[in-house]
């Protein structure tokens, strides 16, 4: 038989899946994979209104999303032209690629980087072209990616706050981007799912609010996380009208309509006052340095991390002979606790260093028994830490 399609064919299983199925087997607690472990409301889905709705999305979640775009970031939104509803930021991401690319248009991607950006990527015909962020600060590298934009650049796809760094794009860093983005006429594709995720004063900043950058730009936002519901799986691009509208065309082939019932919950959610968002983003920061000094008082070394689900630890300290992902394994298997190696997000699978992700938007109880746990494992003398182990 003709193979299948090869870029698919060689994808493996990704991480979170491998980890979180290592978490089942080994009765771990799973840190790895960045969900909330707090249930939703139940009254949304007793919503009796179940039949296709509007392909761009119900008007009320339309008009919610153009509204939160005004409270919270001054933007003026045509909530009939310039939103468009997807199942999920995972779709809105591709459903934004495929709108802007055609094959051989290159795509500036920054490493670290979350898993799905590069197969779309490739999937479309795109180059992608890579820059390097460096622990522990993650700084925008300029020079190297002023050098990564050419004549051949359509897009950037930003990601901030960022998976897996927790790095909030400060406004000069911003700015960079933007003057690069005008002078090679590009566009970017932001990936602003934890928005309202941040912390310790950090705001963060759409890359579309800056001066001019309005008709480059493609902004996705995603319930799953605003709200603590990744299973619902509803996300919303905000662009310009005329990329909205092809926007809107991607998405008419890859699913044509999202659930309306959880749409409209979702409009009930971002109606919310900013008691909610402020309370999501303070509860967050606690669980952040709860899980941090945790994991700190172990010997690990843990980056700053300024929004998002997730800390990264270094473990050097603790005198584990193996890289990364033998490290995740370790400590699921014997220690009872899942976390992800941060060589899965890089391109080539090569880590800047002893790096694990910790998610941290976990119940606290939860939290404290994983840092129990691993305190136990590693306090114990015999405990052999080596890959095998
Ligand atoms: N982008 C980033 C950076 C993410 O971390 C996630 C998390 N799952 C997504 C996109 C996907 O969001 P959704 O669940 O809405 O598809
Ligand atoms: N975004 C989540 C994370 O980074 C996982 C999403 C997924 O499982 N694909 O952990």
């Amino acid at each position: 038989m003709k193979p299948v399609n090869a870029l698919l064919a060689n994808t493996g299983t990704p991480i979170f899946t491998v980890m979180s199925a290592l978490a089942v087997q080994h009765r771990a607690i799973n840190l790895g994979q960045g969900f909330p472990d707090t249930d939703g409301p139940a009254a949304a889905l007793r919503d009796g209104r179940n039949q296709y709705p509007p392909m761009t999305g119900v008007a009320e979640l339309r008009q919610a999303v153009a509204a939160a775009n005004a409270r919270h970031y001054g933007l003026t939104v045509d909530p009939d032209r310039e939103v468009v509803v997807t199942s999920g930021a995972t779709e809105a991401i591709t459903a934004c690629l495929m709108a802007l690319l055609d094959p051989g248009d290159e795509v500036v991607l920054i490493e670290p980087l979350y898993d799905t950006y590069l197969p779309v990527v490739k999937l479309l015909g795109a180059v992608p072209r890579l820059v390097r962020l460096a622990p522990p600060r993650w700084d925008l590298p300029r020079a190297e990616l002023a050098a990564a934009f050419g004549p051949r650049t359509k897009a950037i796809l930003l990601n901030s706050p960022m998976n897996p760094t927790g790095k909030v794009f400060t406004a000069a860093e911003l700015a960079f981007i933007a003057d690069l983005l005008v002078r090679h006429d590009a566009y970017a594709v932001c990936d602003e799912v934890y928005e309202h995720l941040t912390f310790d004063g950090w705001r963060h900043i759409p890359l579309m609010t800056l001066p001019g950058l309005w008709p480059r730009c493609l902004r996705i936002g995603s319930a799953g996380k605003t709200f603590s519901l990744t299973g619902w799986k509803v996300g919303y691009v905000t662009a310009p009208a005329p990329l909205a509208q092809v926007v809107a065309k991607a998405h008419q082939n890859l699913t044509f309509t999202t659930p309306p019932n959880l749409q409209r919950a979702v409009a009930v959610g971002l109606a919310k006052d900013e008691g909610y968002f402020a309370a999501l983003s303070r509860s967050l920061q606690a669980k952040r340095d709860r899980l941090g000094a945790g994991l700190a008082g172990l010997g690990m070394t843990v980056l700053p991390a300024m929004g998002s689900y997730f800390i990264t630890a270094d473990y050097g300290g603790l005198g584990f002979a193996g890289d990364d992902a033998a490290f995740c394994r370790h400590i699921t298997e014997s220690a009872g606790v899942a976390a992800i190696p941060l060589s899965a997000f890089y391109a080539d699978l090569s880590s800047p260093g002893p790096y694990a992700r910790f998610a941290f938007c976990k119940q606290d109880g939860v939290l404290d028994e994983a840092v129990a746990r691993l305190a136990r494992h590693f306090a114990t003398p015999t405990t052999k830490l080596t890959a095998a182990g």
